[in-house]
């Protein structure tokens, strides 16, 4: 048996206890929260008393939507993010690079890049990457992964011609001769898998891309460094296809999952699910299927999510949609019938509108008090949206980095009313419940930046997006990236705060956030105990 003490330093409980002065834990387990005398008393004389130096204790970050193996697997592509690459110009000379290091006829992939931080203002084509090269494919991933570039080369192996018609829930886009540009939005993705590949039709971006079991087993690796150095400790897999399933699994097997996870299974595999009885959650504290993920609209950041209003830049532009309103009930309706969580990515107020109406006719049907479905991102829910949300039980899965990193260009694309992405202020105030996370890759995992974000809505760009009331404390913040997110994942009795009877996911700070100046905030130093 090991004990420990831990005092001497400010301890965030994220409880009602306003910090105590030590706590307790034993074989992984917190015993004891309070006086340091009773903490020492619970686990006996023999505990080793640890004196944090003045550091802050507090529960493991939880990110309640990213990618990890997306993650792991984009980092060893082009980084094409606008911090690397200011233009499509510098883009294809970075690409072009690339391809000196690999052998013949490899492919080149870029991940990254956003249209409205491109000095030229537009979406890189096929015309710019037949710069980088025409004798080995060459594709780029949008920052979103809701939307590829691809060169001539590749487009032709995909089988895209300008005769291929846009499959439902995608768009091949084409110039105004009627050309396919290179660039292929949404469902059209699916076609980027190859023979073999995961394919998912109309349910979500595919960004499942093959790769050697043992090159995705390095990737998620990879991606688990990144966020145990920034002091994440449970994550939720928002997007698990068998790709996914198999390396998560794969990781546990051979002793390589440090991290506590959550998997939310696509909606292309809800006839599979179901067909297998998977009727409620099933795994362990470890690793665990917690229930489904299914797409009403694209992306905000992509110009693409599902607005009633125009977009600013094109009139005749709502967004895309992957489902016909009566599909999206089906799938959430068949979902919540056998009682199994539904997190569905909606950002425009019209996709959370569906979204809602998807719910609330599941509901009327089956009536069930804790299911908790997520809207995942929500970034422009209009107020009845919100005050819905809040009627019906739904959480909001948002992502504060997003508008830090692209929140004045949304604003720029959206018009009237975009910079009010990610109203936190409003969620918070009719009584929504909020995980706040990093949809990594799109973001990378970096809670205290995402708190910074959420509180401050400050821009990469300078300045705030949109109005200030939209903003949360700094207390509300962490308690999203923590026991928001735990909640959002039913795991509040095992993780998310400080408490006796949970795991002792430690993390120490070298600074409190609740003491220092919020400007300060995205520099403080995150360790993760043990
Ligand atoms: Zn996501």
């Amino acid at each position: 048996m090991t004990a420990q003490v831990f005092t001497g330093g400010d301890i965030l409980t994220m409880t009602e206890e306003r910090y105590p002065e030590a706590l307790a834990i034993r074989d992984g387990i917190i015993i004891a929260v309070g006086a340091l005398a009773d903490c020492r008393a619970s686990v006996g004389s023999g505990a080793e008393v640890i004196d944090l130096g003045g550091r802050v204790l507090m529960p493991g970050f939880i990110d309640a939507h990213c990618h990890p193996l997306m993650l792991g697997q984009s980092l060893t592509w082009v980084d094409c993010s606008p911090d690397q690459v200011p233009s499509i110009e510098a883009m294809v000379k970075l690409l072009a690079g690339r391809g000196g290091t690999l052998r013949a006829g490899a492919p080149i992939w870029g991940y990254g890049y956003h249209q409205g931080r491109l000095a030229e203002r537009r979406h890189p084509n096929r015309q710019d990457l037949d710069l980088v090269a025409t004798d080995r494919p060459v594709m780029v991933m949008h920052t979103s992964g809701h939307g590829i570039v691809v060169n001539t080369l590749m487009l032709q192996r995909m089988g895209v011609d300008d005769a291929t018609p846009d499959p439902d829930g995608g768009v091949i886009e084409r110039d105004a001769a009627g050309h396919a540009t290179g660039l292929l939005w949404d469902a059209a993705t699916d076609l980027i898998t190859g023979e073999g590949g995961v394919k998912i039709t109309n349910h979500g971006p595919n960004f499942h891309i093959p790769d050697a079991q043992s090159e995705l087993l390095d990737a998620l690796d990879l991606a688990q460094d990144i966020f145990l150095a920034k002091g994440v400790t449970t994550v939720l897999d928002a997007q698990v296809s068998r790709r996914e399933m198999s390396v998560w699994l794969a990781a546990r097997d051979l002793g390589r999952l440090r991290l506590r996870t959550g998997m939310l299974v696509l909606s292309s595999l809800l006839d599979e699910v179901l067909a297998l009885g998977l009727n409620s959650t099933l795994g362990d504290d470890q690793l665990a299927f917690l229930g489904i993920k299914c797409y009403a609209d694209g992306s905000l950041t992509s110009y693409n999510a599902n607005i009633s209003a125009d977009y600013a830049f094109d009139p005749c532009h709502h967004g895309h949609v992957y489902h016909s309103d009566s599909e999206l009930k089906d799938l959430i309706g068949r979902a919540h019938a056998v009682g199994l969580q539904v997190g569905i990515h909606a950002q425009g107020d019209a996709a959370i509108r569906s979204t809602l109406d998807a719910i609330q006719q599941a509901q009327s049907m089956f009536p069930r008090s804790d299911v908790r479905h997520r809207v995942e991102h929500c970034g422009l829910p209009g107020d009845e949206e919100i005050a819905r949300m809040a009627d019906l039980g739904v959480f909001a899965v948002n992502q504060s980095q997003h508008h830090f990193l692209y929140g004045k260009a949304v604003a720029r694309a959206v018009g009237a009313g975009g910079d009010r992405y990610n109203p936190l202020g409003s969620l918070h105030r009719a009584g929504v419940e909020v995980a706040l996370s990093s949809d990594a890759p799109v973001s990378m995992p970096d809670p205290l930046a995402t708190v910074f974000a959420a509180v401050t809505r400050a821009s990469v760009e300078g300045g705030v997006v949109g109005d200030l009331s939209e903003s949360i404390t700094v207390e509300q913040a962490l308690w999203a990236h923590t026991m928001g997110g735990a909640r959002s994942m039913h795991r509040e009795a095992k993780v998310g705060s400080l408490a006796p009877g949970k795991f002792a996911d430690l993390i120490t700070l070298d600074q409190n956030p609740l003491k220092v100046a919020v400007a300060e905030i995205p520099f403080i130093q995150a360790r993760v105990l043990g």
